[in-house]
């Protein structure tokens, strides 16, 4: 009888012991450019080991969102894993224009930095423009940096951001006559090893082969015909229809770069990834390490063909293949139950315009260079200088201070008068001043979305949204950047260590994230944090 009651206590202990345990490892997936309704769409034909294990065997957020403007891919990683929008880790956009230097700049762009792997001077990256913590900047500090970070990508913001200042690495794909992994010497003052030989095998080589449909043809009902006029295309290739040969178009399209609009580019990463966990040893003590992997191939291939392509639903059915091998290896290498998955986007996209226009939905374009003419004209018309408009970008008027001043005119007057002939023209939805979003005090929707996107030191002097399904675009692929819900819509699973099963419809928001992974392991929230806990995916 007390051998009995000895072992209940016992089992008691350790069981609650194994549920107390931490993740050894957090991996947290981006999915750049993919739409919630992705997951509906080709569920189908999902297999059981990779969306679909993590949507049924973990907990789906799905009613989640971005909760700022502009969805762009430099501000979605960094909103993701900082806990906070724009308007404080202070990547605005992926470029924007540096008002103090009187420059564009790229969000991860660093000439402080040498290339790692390249002896191209375009890689010299690394976060310094982010203005607050990641998670993985938090477990560093609370690990004594014990616990590692490292950052995978085709993209260099989508491995330098989620990873953070302190990360052991961030690594990204270089194309063009390379096709290597590379990094910066932010991180290391060489590229690892393991990575040399990675590269030197040169395996990205046998992925310069035939695209064709992973099933037949017939079968991709989710999507329209493969032959329309929707779709952009590859150079070398007058008719956008499978197959693609890419070895063949590699010449034309940039060598390796081809690759990146392609599903393979996510295979590469999944490669990538799988040699990561292996060589940097991530997971394998009980200090908790952090690996983010953004799949970078499905945004290229939606610009490329759109939402509604065959290339996209052939792009998605082979990225649940390549999921379900990354967490085949994770189940391998770190064990079942001992890592958190999450996986999210880093914003939607719109439908091809032309494609709802066609189909009576309305639908806008709006031609750059006029739009910027019309202003001009109305400057010079009624302030006799056109040039007080310094610069247009992201959807917002940066003025010139000075060049105002000196012509003695009124900041507030010539900004009054931009905004309301700016909420004259077709297809404007919204047009809000700097000193409105400064205020705080926006109850609009729209407004507070524009809000929560504006740094107010480096943002403009005017922000302005467009009407629903309007874009500065090609007339082929699809795009994103606004605050309507085909782009702010994404999906949030979570999956393993201390996560419930279950599903939401709660509106769930992109700075949620951060807190909740940081709840999960005990530790703080990064520095900037505005989001908050979703307890009800943690398991209690
Ligand atoms: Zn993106
Ligand atoms: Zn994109």
């Amino acid at each position: 009888m007390k051998i009995y009651k000895f072992l209940i206590i016992a089992f008691c202990f350790f069981n609650s012991f194994a549920q107390n345990s931490k993740p050894k490892l957090v991996v947290g997936i981006v999915v750049d450019q993919m739409r919630y309704d992705y997951l509906t769409r080709f569920e189908a034909r999902f297999s059981d080991n990779g969306f679909k294990k993590l949507m049924y065997n973990g907990f789906n957020c799905k009613n989640h969102h971005f909760n700022y403007m502009p969805t762009y891919t430099g501000p979605g990683h960094a909103s993701i894993f900082t806990g906070t929008t724009p308007e404080n880790h202070g990547i605005i956009a992926n470029n924007w224009f540096d008002k103090f230097k009187n420059e564009s700049v790229y969000c991860v762009q660093d000439n402080s930095v040498n290339p790692l792997g390249t002896a191209s001077n375009k890689e010299r990256m690394s976060p310094h423009r982010m203005l607050s913590t990641t998670f993985g900047d938090v477990n560093r500090l609370h690990t004594q940096f014990k616990g590692k970070t490292i950052g995978i990508s085709i993209k260099d913001r989508g491995a330098i951001l989620p990873a953070g200042h302190s990360a052991n690495h961030a690594f990204w794909f270089r194309g063009e006559k390379e096709g290597a992994w590379v990094s910066s010497t932010y991180y290391s003052n060489e590229l690892p090893k393991w990575v040399i030989d990675f590269n030197a095998k040169k395996l990205i080589g046998k992925y310069l082969k035939e695209w064709n449909t992973l099933y037949p043809i017939a079968s991709y009902t989710s999507s329209g015909t493969d032959d329309n006029i929707y779709e952009h295309g590859f150079k070398g290739k007058e008719k956008t229809t499978f197959p693609y040969d890419l070895k063949a178009l590699q010449e034309q399209n940039s060598g390796f770069s081809i690759l990146k609009s392609t599903p393979y580019g996510n295979s590469i990463v999944t490669d990538f990834a799988v040699e990561a966990i292996k060589n940097e040893e991530l997971g394998k003590d009980s200090i908790t390490d952090v690996l983010t992997v953004s799949y970078s191939s499905t945004d290229y291939v939606g610009h490329n063909f759109g939402v509604n392509s065959v290339e996209l639903e052939d792009t998605y059915l082979r990225l649940d293949k390549e999921l379900a091998r990354l967490l085949k290896s994770l189940d391998k290498q770190v064990g079942k139950g001992e890592y958190t998955v999450f996986l999210t986007a880093d914003h939607g996209a719109v439908h091809v315009p032309q494609f709802l226009k066609d189909n009576k939905i309305p639908a806008y374009y709006v031609d750059k260079e006029s739009f910027k003419e019309g202003i001009d004209t109305f400057l010079q018309t009624t302030f006799k200088d056109e040039k007080i408009l310094k610069n247009i970008s992201n959807q917002q008027l940066f003025l010139d201070y000075k060049r105002i001043k000196e012509a003695k005119l009124s900041l507030d007057e010539v900004t009054k008068a931009l905004q309301h002939y700016l909420t004259q023209q077709p297809n404007m939805q919204y047009v809000f001043t700097r000193s409105e979003l400064v205020k705080r005090n926006m109850t609009n929707i729209v407004g507070k979305l524009v809000q929560n996107g504006f740094h107010q030191r480096s943002s403009g002097d005017i922000a302005y949204v467009l009407t629903p399904a309007t874009i500065s675009y090609s007339k082929t692929g699809s795009t994103h950047g606004s605050p309507q819900a085909y782009d702010t819509h994404v999906p949030l699973l979570f999956y393993g260590n201390g996560i419930k099963k279950g599903k939401t419809f709660k509106k769930t928001q992109v700075n949620d994230i951060a807190p909740t992974v940081s709840a999960l392991l005990g530790i703080s929230a990064p520095n900037a944090t505005t989001g908050k806990i979703l307890n009800f995916v943690i398991e209690d």
